[in-house]
């Protein structure tokens, strides 16, 4: 099943069991400074968490596009997107904890076909606020789910909210998929990251209200909150143990590995940086059909670093920048089902990224020149650290994000000075406020 497959089959699932099905939102929240994604599918959501009545009853799901800016540096991995899909039911003082991990089983095990010795599961263990959940334990026991499935943890792992020091919270369920990798130690579970156990589906029971004084009461309406990730879903169902290999990324990815000019020896790093490139460029590609153009501030900025670190990793594979015309015809190809908006906006985001391309590569080769200057200066002197000063005009000359510098010297074994660099740039920007 492709992952657009996965998408329906969910949707009508959580139709069949009275859900109503709702929009997803735009990837920039609307009336919204909190955050500049939308990061997850309840995000949208929170008045009705929150109280408010949705005006499509109290059971809702959907399918929302979401960017997490801070997995950017995971991307790579096996399993982290920066930009991702996460399909979501919602009950709003409904159904709770019974009815939901039923539904998540069903669902995974009848409509996903996944065998129980393929699954998972994590609970909360109790501390001296909340006590354990043994309910969701119960539940799953009585679903089929062995006992040695089945672990426990704290608060870090296994509990969500409130969001800032008072509010709705509660403990949380989360559904692994054992990708049937080895343990990486004798004692790898599923908390640990190594890639053997991959989060496909967490279930939040908002059942706590926390109080000013730090003590937590019961709430008045309980809710439930889940998010499945498409992406990790349909690697489950294909049987693949990353998420590059399902049918939206593997075209790109192939595209990518017949294009490095890397030799075998290099091919980690060029795996790597396809991983990168494939993930940002999609996720360039639908920050654009959702309004943002690269800029400075906010949106654009984390846009131009995006589109600026996958040209990076062009490079780095030593992939010719000039296919990126062709690669983003054929990308929006193979997305087209999943997102039509795509296609219609098919112009528009060629010009945005071409243009961005072009504005970047014409300093980028005399940047890296000036970086390698800069490292080779560096290490003479035994350093470990690049001045801010460097980082800067990395910044302001060559349009270097100091993240790119950052993981240029990263490969380098170099850490960078930050700090002043950020001193430099908020004199740089508060001299220009003055000027104009
Ligand atoms: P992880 O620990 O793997 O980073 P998470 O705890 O951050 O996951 P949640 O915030 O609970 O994940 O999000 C719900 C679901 O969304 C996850 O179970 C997963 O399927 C999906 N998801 C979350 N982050 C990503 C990501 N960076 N890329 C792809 N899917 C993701
Ligand atoms: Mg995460």
């Amino acid at each position: 099943m492709k992952a657009i497959d996965i998408r329906n089959k969910y949707l009508k699932f959580f139709e069949k069991h009275n859900h109503k099905i709702i929009a997803g939102a735009s990837l920039v929240p609307a009336n919204d400074s909190s955050v500049l994604f939308t990061p997850a599918g309840m995000h949208p959501l929170t008045p009705y968490l929150l109280g408010e009545k949705h005006p499509e009853g109290t059971r809702v799901a959907n399918y929302q596009k979401c960017v997490r800016t801070i997995d950017i540096d995971e991307v790579g991995d096996s399993h982290h997107l920066t930009c991702f899909e996460m399909m979501g039911n919602w009950s709003l003082g409904d159904y709770f904890k019974e009815e939901s991990i039923k539904m998540s089983f069903d669902f995974l095990t009848q409509d996903l076909n996944l065998p129980i010795e393929k699954i998972f599961v994590t609970c909360f263990e109790g501390d001296s606020d909340c006590p354990k959940d043994e309910e969701s334990a119960n539940i799953w026991r009585q679903a089929g789910i062995p006992e040695n499935h089945i672990y426990f943890f704290n608060k870090k792992e296994n509990w969500w909210g409130p969001v800032g020091n008072t509010g709705p919270c509660g403990a949380c369920t989360e559904i692994f998929y054992d990708t049937g990798k080895e343990k990486c130690n004798a004692n790898c579970n599923p908390s640990c990251g190594c890639g053997k156990f991959i989060e496909i589906w967490n279930n939040v029971f908002m059942e706590f209200n926390k109080k000013e004084d730090g003590t937590y009461e019961e709430l008045a309406q309980k809710n439930v909150d889940t998010g499945l990730g498409l992406e990790r879903a349909a690697m489950t169902f294909q049987g693949k143990d990353n998420v590059f290999e399902i049918e939206i990324f593997k075209p790109i990815m192939d595209r990518l590995a017949a294009a490095t000019k890397l030799t075998q020896g290099d091919r980690i790093i060029a795996d790597q940086s396809h991983r990168i490139i494939a993930d940002h460029l999609k996720a360039a590609m639908l920050l654009i059909v959702d309004g943002v153009t690269p800029s400075n501030i906010d949106q654009g900025y984390v846009l131009r670093r995006i589109i600026r670190r996958f040209i990076r990793h062009m490079r780095k594979a030593e992939i010719d920048v000039e296919i990126l015309e062709s690669l983003i015809n054929e990308y929006i190809e193979v997305l087209e089902e999943m997102y039509p908006e795509l296609v219609k906006r098919k112009t528009m985001i060629l010009e945005v990224l071409l243009a961005e391309k072009k504005k970047f590569m014409k300093t980028l080769v005399n940047g890296e020149k000036e970086f390698n200057k800069a490292i080779i200066r560096i290490k003479e002197q035994n350093n470990e650290i690049l001045d801010g000063e460097t980082v800067f005009r990395l910044y302001e000359t060559y349009g270097f994000p100091p993240e790119i510098t950052e993981e240029l010297a990263q490969e380098q074994g170099i850490k960078i000075n930050m700090e002043n660099f950020e001193k430099l740039y908020k004199e740089h920007q508060e001299k220009s406020r003055a000027r104009s």
